[in-house]
C-alpha cells in the first residue's frame, strides 16, 4: 500500500468541477482533472484495509454495493500513490474495459462501500479511475490490439450501449468475429442518446467505438434487429446472438390532460438536445427555451432533463419526485457498506441554484391532472402532496394540499418498465415478471438456443458499470458455449 497512515493525515479532495454558473453557458464536460499531486494525495487515502469492500459488488437489499467490475482499487491506488501510472492503467484495463466512461458518470457505489467512509469522506476512487485511463489516452498507450489469431466463429451482438459494447470487445479479444447491429444511427446506446453530453462528451464514445473497429469488431447502424433482420436469419449467419437491447419501455403517466401538446418523455428529448449539439451546431430543435419547465420524476434522468434544459435557457424548472427528501446523513436502516441513500445535490441541482436561485426539487409531490388550453396546449399542473408509507410501500394523498404549477412544457422521467415488448416477439424469448429478458445471472441464456442476454434488457433499468459488468460476464458464457472451454475473466 501507498502510505499507511494516509487516511488519518490527508482529507477527502472532492472532484474538480467547473464553475456551475459559466458551465451551464455551454455543453461541454463539467468535470476537470485533478492535478497530479491531489491524485497522489488521494490515493494515499487508501488504508489497504484487507477485505476491500470497495471492490467486492455484492447486491444489498436491491442495491449495488463496491463494485460491480470488481476494480482492483488498492491496487491501482497504490501504483498512483508511487507515480506509476502506467502500472495503475494495466491493472484498471484488467476489469474494466471503458474506465473513461464509467469514471465520468458512475455514481461510485465503490465509494459508499470504502473503509475510510465508516468514519470519514471516502476515498476520491471515481476521480483516481477518470485520471488513470485519462493519462492512457494521453500519452498514446491505448491502441488498437486485434487479437492475434482467429477462431473462425461468428456472433451478433444486438445493441450498442455499455453491455453490448463490453461483450463484443470480449468476444473479440477471444478471436471471434464480433458484428454489433444498433438500430440507431450511431453506435452507444444511452452513452450516446441519453447521457448528456455534459457528462460524457460524446468524442470519448466515438474513440472507443473506433478503436474497437480498428480492433476488428463490424458495427452495423440503421438496424433494427429482429424486424430488418429476422431472427432465423441471424441464427443462420451467426454461430450466437446477443441480446443487449436496453430498457427503454419508458413509464408513462396517465392522466387526464395527458394529450396535452408539450409533454415529452425525456429519453427522446434528451436525444434530440445531444443530437442537435452533434449535427446542428448546437441549435435545438426541441428546445426548454422561455419555457416553464416541470419534470415529473425525482431521479437521475430527471437531474439529466433540469440540467438540458437549463441550457436551453428555461425560465424555470420544478422536477417532482414522489418520494420524501433523503437524509444528510445514513440511517441505521442503511449502514455501511450499503450504497448510502442521503441526500445530494446532483450537477443539475447544483447549476440550478446557481442559474435560478433555488434547488428545483420538489418532494412527495404527484400530478394529478394536466391542464390545457382551447386548442391543446399544455398550461399546467394539478399536484397533490403524498405520505409515503415507506414499509409497505404506500403513498396516500393528503386532502388540502393540492397546488396548481403553471407549466409549457412537461418531461416524463418517471422510470422504465424493462424491455421493448418488440424483443420478446420478434426474438421469442420469454420474460421475467419485471418486463426484462428471462435468462439467470451467471448464465445469460435465454430458453432460444444460441441465444443470450445481458445488461438493462436482462437486469432492468441500471447503471453503466452493471451493464458492462453483465457484457463482459455473458461474453464469457458465451465464448465457453462456442468452446467448451474459456480463458475469458
Ligand atoms: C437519461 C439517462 C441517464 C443515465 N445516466 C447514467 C449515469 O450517469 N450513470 C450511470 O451509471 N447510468 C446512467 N444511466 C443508466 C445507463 O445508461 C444504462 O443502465 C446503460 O446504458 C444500460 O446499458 P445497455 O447496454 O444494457 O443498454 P442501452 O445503453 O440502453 O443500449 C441498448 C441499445 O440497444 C439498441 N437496440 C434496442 N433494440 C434493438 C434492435 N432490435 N436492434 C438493434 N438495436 C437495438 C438501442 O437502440 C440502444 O442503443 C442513465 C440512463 C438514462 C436513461
Ligand atoms: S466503475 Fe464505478 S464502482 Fe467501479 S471503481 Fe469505478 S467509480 Fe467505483
Amino acid at each position: 500500500m501507498g502510505k499507511s497512515t494516509g487516511f488519518m493525515e490527508y482529507d477527502r479532495i472532492p472532484a474538480r468541477v467547473r464553475d456551475p454558473k459559466k458551465r451551464t453557458r455551454d455543453w461541454n464536460e463539467y468535470s476537470l482533472p485533478l492535478p497530479e499531486k491531489d491524485l497522489t494525495i488521494q490515493a494515499a487515502r487508501c488504508m489497504d484495509c484487507g477485505v476491500p469492500f470497495c471492490s467486492v459488488g455484492m447486491e444489498i437489499k436491491n442495491g449495488v454495493s463496491g463494485c460491480p467490475l470488481n476494480n482492483l482499487i488498492p491496487e491501482w491506488n497504490d501504483a498512483v500513490y508511487r507515480g506509476e501510472w502506467e502500472e495503475a492503467l494495466q491493472l484498471l484495463l484488467k476489469t474494466n474495459n471503458f474506465p473513461e466512461f464509467t469514471g465520468r458518470v458512475c455514481p461510485a457505489p465503490c465509494e459508499g462501500a470504502c473503509t475510510v467512509a465508516i468514519s470519514e469522506p471516502a476515498v476520491g476512487i471515481k476521480s483516481i479511475e477518470k485520471e488513470i485511463i485519462d493519462y492512457g489516452f494521453r500519452s498514446g498507450l491505448i491502441k488498437p490490439e486485434p487479437p492475434l489469431k482467429r477462431t473462425g466463429k461468428r456472433i451478433a451482438i444486438i445493441g450498442s450501449g455499455p453491455a453490448g459494447l463490453a461483450c463484443a470487445d470480449q468476444l473479440n479479444k477471444a478471436g471471434h468475429y464480433v458484428t454489433v447491429f444498433e438500430k440507431s444511427d450511431r453506435i452507444g446506446g444511452l452513452l450516446m442518446y441519453g447521457i448528456p453530453t455534459m457528462k460524457l462528451e460524446k468524442e470519448s464514445v466515438t474513440r472507443r467505438v473506433n478503436l474497437m473497429a480498428a480492433e476488428g469488431v463490424e458495427f452495423v447502424t440503421g438496424v433494427n434487429a429482429g424486424v430488418d433482420i429476422k431472427m432465423a436469419d441471424l441464427k443462420q449467419d451467426f454461430d450466437a446472438i446477443v441480446l443487449a437491447t436496453g430498457a427503454s419501455k419508458a413509464r408513462d403517466v396517465n392522466i387526464e390532460g395527458r394529450d396535452a401538446t408539450g409533454i415529452h418523455f425525456a429519453v427522446p428529448y434528451l436525444t434530440q438536445s445531444i443530437k442537435d449539439n452533434l449535427e446542428n451546431e448546437g441549435k435545438q430543435t426541441l428546445s426548454a427555451k422561455g419555457k416553464k419547465v416541470v419534470i415529473i420524476g425525482g431521479g437521475d434522468t430527471g437531474a439529466d432533463c433540469v440540467a438540458t434544459a437549463l441550457r436551453q435557457g428555461a425560465s424555470s424548472i420544478h422536477q417532482f419526485g414522489h418520494r420524501g427528501k433523503l437524509p444528510e446523513l445514513r440511517t441505521n436502516q442503511n449502514p455501511w457498506p450499503e450504497y448510502p441513500h442521503i441526500f445530494q445535490m446532483d450537477y443539475a441541482h447544483v447549476e440550478a441554484e446557481a442559474v435560478l436561485g433555488a434547488d428545483p426539487r420538489e418532494y412527495l409531490i404527484s400530478t394529478v391532472a394536466f391542464e390545457k388550453d382551447q386548442d391543446g396546449r399544455l398550461t399546467g399542473l394539478h399536484t397533490i402532496q403524498v405520505d409515503h408509507d415507506i414499509e409497505n410501500h404506500k403513498y396516500t394523498e393528503i386532502p388540502g394540499t393540492e397546488r396548481f404549477f403553471e407549466a409549457d412544457m412537461v418531461l416524463i422521467a418517471a422510470g422504465f418498465a424493462g424491455a421493448t415488448d418488440d424483443i420478446f416477439t420478434n426474438f421469442n424469448v420469454a420474460k421475467t415478471n419485471r418486463h426484462t429478458i428471462d435468462a439467470a445471472k451467471g448464465f445469460y441464456r435465454t430458453n432460444e438456443e444460441a441465444v443470450f442476454a445481458c445488461g438493462d434488457a436482462r437486469y432492468g433499468q441500471s447503471l453503466v458499470v452493471t451493464a458492462i459488468a453483465e457484457g463482459r460476464e455473458a461474453a464469457r458464457e458465451v465464448d465457453f458455449y462456442l468452446m467448451d472451454e474459456t480463458f475469458l475473466p
